[in-house]
């Protein structure tokens, strides 16, 4: 086979599960693949390692001290530059020398960095839906106006991207879309009473039935958020709207979604449930890759089963679907209240049952104005942080 170009890759996120998985198929493929840079939070230790096994240039940790505790554990490595800082982040996304970044920081702190990226004009491999969902009209106006490819990894939008026609992406009706069928595990609770719900500790929220993921999104995968962001994030990447996505409870997580045409056709994307299939996707797209997934056995699986969500025990759908009805700044409030909420029921101090009361007192309590600048959208993220705490200690457990 013929490898037309060599990426040279920058992830941002590198010591998480997605970063952690990305790096899994880079090492598969030294040929089609080098790292530029990795970035971390904290995680020195794993930083360190990955930087031996991996060489890049730049090793990033957004936190400062962090920094100087892995400038001093590359120190036989004067070929990786250590920097730490908000700007330095930003900084190796948008270096010219790199022209793939995945984006897989966690959270609002991801939106920044993937933004210098969009900016800079590269392929984003888009994991990091919070900055989509914070931002989402500016965002996209920015990926317009650089030119930057930006190709989805979360598996759904993944799947509904690989059953699209690849040039009609942002063009569903032209393309003779009639619904985009999304899909979700349903979470480790969805068989819960409301009452059993108040009892859920984290490590239990954070035992995902499919997937391994991170802590965050295991427990919005666990409030239905998760698909809430996702629904959200469909919106802005296929350039469509929420009554055309139909959310379907699949517990098999073996389709990851599906998308309908006009004349009855319904196009699936099946795989084991491994994130490494749509990062692979994204790092070689349009070509096809081995990506160290298991082959799909069907005949192990036996049956799919499918079944509509129940917004009365996971209300998160719901206010997510009406946040991004009322537009403006409510999205990004939805966001970062749920980030608190989170937060607060990791660290023990919220029963998980009032993750979706927090943001929705929230988003009544924040007033949403049109979101005409990042700097709005960063101000009301800090002030939805505020009052989301403010409700904490109300309802701690
Ligand atoms: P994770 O918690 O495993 O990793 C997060 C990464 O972000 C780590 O490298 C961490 O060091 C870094 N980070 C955290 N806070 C930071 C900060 N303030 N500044 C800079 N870096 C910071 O998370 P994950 O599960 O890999 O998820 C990453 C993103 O991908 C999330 O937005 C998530 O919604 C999305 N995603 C994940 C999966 C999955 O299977 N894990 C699937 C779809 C989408
Ligand atoms: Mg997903």
């Amino acid at each position: 086979m013929v490898i037309s170009v060599k990426r040279c890759v920058t992830i941002l996120g590198a010591t998480g599960s997605i970063g952690l998985n990305t790096l899994d198929v880079i090492h598969r493929h030294p040929d089609r693949f080098s790292v530029h840079a990795l970035t971390a939070s904290t995680s020195v230790e794993t930083m360190s390692e990955l930087c031996h096994k991996f060489r890049p240039r730049y090793a990033v940790m957004a936190d400062k001290a962090a920094g100087q505790a892995l400038s001093a554990a590359l120190s036989d490595l004067p070929s990786v530059t250590v920097l730490s800082g908000a700007e330095a982040l930003a900084q190796v996304a948008a270096d010219p020398e790199a022209d793939t970044v995945m984006a897989a920081i966690v959270g609002a702190a991801g939106l920044p960095p993937t933004l210098a990226a969009v900016r800079a004009g590269k392929r984003v491999l888009l994991a990091n839906k919070e900055a989509l969902v914070m931002s989402g009209k500016l965002f996209m106006d920015a990926v317009r106006t650089s030119g930057a490819e930006v190709l989805p990894i979360d598996s759904e939008h993944n799947a509904i991207f690989q059953c699209m026609p690849a040039d009609r992406i942002r063009d569903t009706a032209g393309a003779g879309v009639t619904r985009i069928l999304l899909t979700a595990s349903g979470g480790p609770f969805r068989t819960y009473t409301a009452e059993a719900l108040r009892h859920v500790l984290p490590a239990e929220a954070c035992a995902h039935p499919n997937w391994s993921m991170g802590q965050k999104i295991s427990v919005d995968s666990a409030t239905l958020m998760n698909k809430g962001l996702e629904l959200i994030e469909a919106c802005w990447l296929f350039n469509t709207t929420p009554d055309m996505i139909e959310v379907h409870v699949h517990p098999e997580s073996i389709i990851h979604s599906m998308v309908e045409y006009a004349d009855g056709s319904v196009l699936a994307q099946l795989g084991s449930p491994d994130m490494r299939t749509p990062i692979a996707n994204g790092l070689a797209w349009p070509e096809r890759i081995d990506a160290g997934v298991a082959p799909l056995d069907l005949f192990r699986i036996g049956q799919f089963h499918f079944e509509r969500p129940d917004l009365e025990r996971f209300p998160c759908l719901r206010l997510a679907a009406e946040a991004f009805q009322q537009g403006g700044t409510a999205p990004a409030v939805l966001n970062a209240a749920n980030e608190e909420a989170v937060a607060a029921f990791l660290a023990g101090k919220l029963c998980f049952a009032d993750i979706p009361s927090i943001i929705e007192r929230t988003l009544a309590a924040v007033e949403v104005v049109p979101a005409d600048s990042f700097d709005t959208i960063f101000t009301k993220d800090a002030e939805a942080r505020f009052r989301a705490r403010e409700q904490i200690p109300g309802l701690a457990v």
